[in-house]
């Protein structure tokens, strides 16, 4: 049936998805009762609805849209890929230009040290392969037993059986027997949920210390690697304090263990710099991608591996027994090839340091001053607010967690902006093409939100 041409009325669409459609980290059953929103359409900034409401996306869809909707470089470069050779696969000792011209590209836009590139139809198999890389590097390197990997608590790494494992949302470990074995998770880099009276940079160092006690109880010789993303996004944009990154990199070099940036939301501009662990001023040794890497045109995820892991596969030989039937699709390569073409030629990364990251910051504090927000924090084009019943003692509500984030967030929609919540968190994180005026947008939408919300805390007694 063609919806394009052709869109049945809204409620039509949402018995049909009700009936056939199970979605993603959702309640269903309540959705269902509900009855979804229905996105139609989307250019710059913007989305629409099948009822015709005009919404900012502060979102950036997942976190991925970074160069905004309806390019139409990537549009017409997928639609030439697609008539010129729409699928081959990389595993029959075959490749094919659009693969080899982006893991050239990739590698020239990464750190110095990373310059080899494995591909992935997504972050979490970009995780997968991760797990499954660094232990047949050690492996190679004669050191079967390093095969541990240690993360994080409140670590989000993908929704794959390893993924999940890696992160540390203990939700999603209750459902389905998670972790797999091997992989432990140490405290996060949290400081205004767990960070106490400590001085941010001093509790910084303690959190990245905790690797060294963790590399010690498991003993060095069966720790593989340590993985963390820059800045945890789904978490609720835990933004590390500076001390952090530094003294992790120097545990991982001292004590011989990998050490994986998790870039999939950091990478491709977010931050203010190409890559998060540039901001954060370290260099790791494997760097997951996805998201940004095709501005979520078409899904496509890779590893990007530092020399000193890739001569695991180049020098030793032997087959890695690894791999997808869309590693590199070719039409997923070209809507990555022409992402990044726009990311460099209007500069993203260097107009989020230097201009739109820094107007927005200056914007977001100001709602730090707002009586219901706790902390505003924001870090180039990703940022949170967490809602407070007592800003001056960084309290969390007594209420169900993530009651009073749920309301923002429904306020935020009705005001037509896309935020959403973690808990009780608000999260940003807006295309990077975002123009100064739609920053003002954002802002004064979040901001009329924030008021309805503390309208419904005080009418509702919520504490
Ligand atoms: C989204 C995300 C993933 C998983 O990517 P998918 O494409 O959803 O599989 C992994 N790591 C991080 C940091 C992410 O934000």
């Amino acid at each position: 049936m063609d919806y394009i041409a052709n869109l049945p009325p809204t409620h039509v669409l949402q018995e049909k998805d009700a009936a056939h459609h199970l979605h993603p980290f959702t309640d269903t059953k309540s959705l269902n009762a509900k009855g979804t929103r229905v996105i139609t359409r989307a250019e710059g900034v913007y989305l629409w609805d099948s009822e015709g409401h005009k919404i900012l996306d502060g979102m950036a869809g997942l976190w991925c849209v970074n160069v905004g909707y309806g390019r139409t470089e990537i549009i017409e470069a997928v639609h030439r890929q697609m008539q010129q050779l729409p699928y081959y696969n990389t595993f029959f000792q075959t490749s094919h230009p659009p693969a080899i011209a982006l893991a050239g590209k990739i590698a020239q836009l990464a750190p110095d040290q990373l310059d080899h590139v494995f591909f992935a139809g997504s972050g979490s198999e970009a995780n997968d392969t991760v797990v499954r890389m660094v232990r047949h590097y050690w492996a190679s390197e004669g050191k079967p037993t390093k095969k541990t990997i240690i993360s994080r608590h409140n670590a989000y790494h993908g929704s794959t059986m390893a993924g999940a494992s890696l992160g540390g949302m203990s939700a999603m470990h209750a459902q389905g027997g998670l972790p797999i074995p091997d992989i432990t998770h140490i405290n996060q880099p949290y400081w205004y949920g767990e960070g106490g009276d400590m001085d941010p940079a001093e509790f910084g160092l303690m959190r990245a210390r905790e690797l060294e006690a963790e590399i010690d109880r498991l003993g060095e010789d069966n720790v593989a690697a340590f993985i963390g993303e820059p800045i945890q996004g789904a978490g609720g944009v835990v933004i590390p304090p500076k001390t952090y990154w530094p003294e992790i990199q120097r545990i991982c070099r001292e004590r011989n263990i990998l050490l994986i940036a998790d870039e999939v939301i950091c990478g491709f501009g977010r931050t203010g710099n190409w890559f998060g662990s540039q901001t954060f001023n370290f260099k790791p040794d494997l760097m997951p991608i996805a998201k940004g890497l095709s501005s979520g045109y078409l899904p496509i995820g890779a590893v990007v591996v530092s020399e000193k892991v890739a001569k695991g596969f180049i020098e030793h030989g032997g087959e890695f027994y690894h791999g997808f039937t869309y590693s590199a699709h070719p039409a997923a390569c070209a809507a990555a090839l022409a992402n990044l073409e726009i990311i460099e030629n209007e500069r993203l990364p260097e107009r989020v340091a230097n201009d739109t990251g820094l107007y927005l910051a200056e914007k977001w504090k100001m709602l730090g001053e707002h009586p219901l927000v706790g902390e505003a924090r924001i870090c180039g084009l990703v940022g949170a607010l967490e809602l407070s019943p007592d800003k001056a003692h960084r309290a969390s509500f007594e209420a169900e967690r993530g009651t009073v984030g749920t309301i923002c967030r429904d306020h935020c929609f009705e005001s037509g902006l896309v935020m959403r919540h973690v808990g009780d968190s608000m999260i940003i994180s807006p295309p990077l093409v975002i123009t100064r005026s739609e920053v003002d947008e954002l802002i004064e939408k979040a901001h009329r939100a924030l008021d309805m919300t503390a309208a419904d805390v005080t009418a509702q007694g919520i504490k």
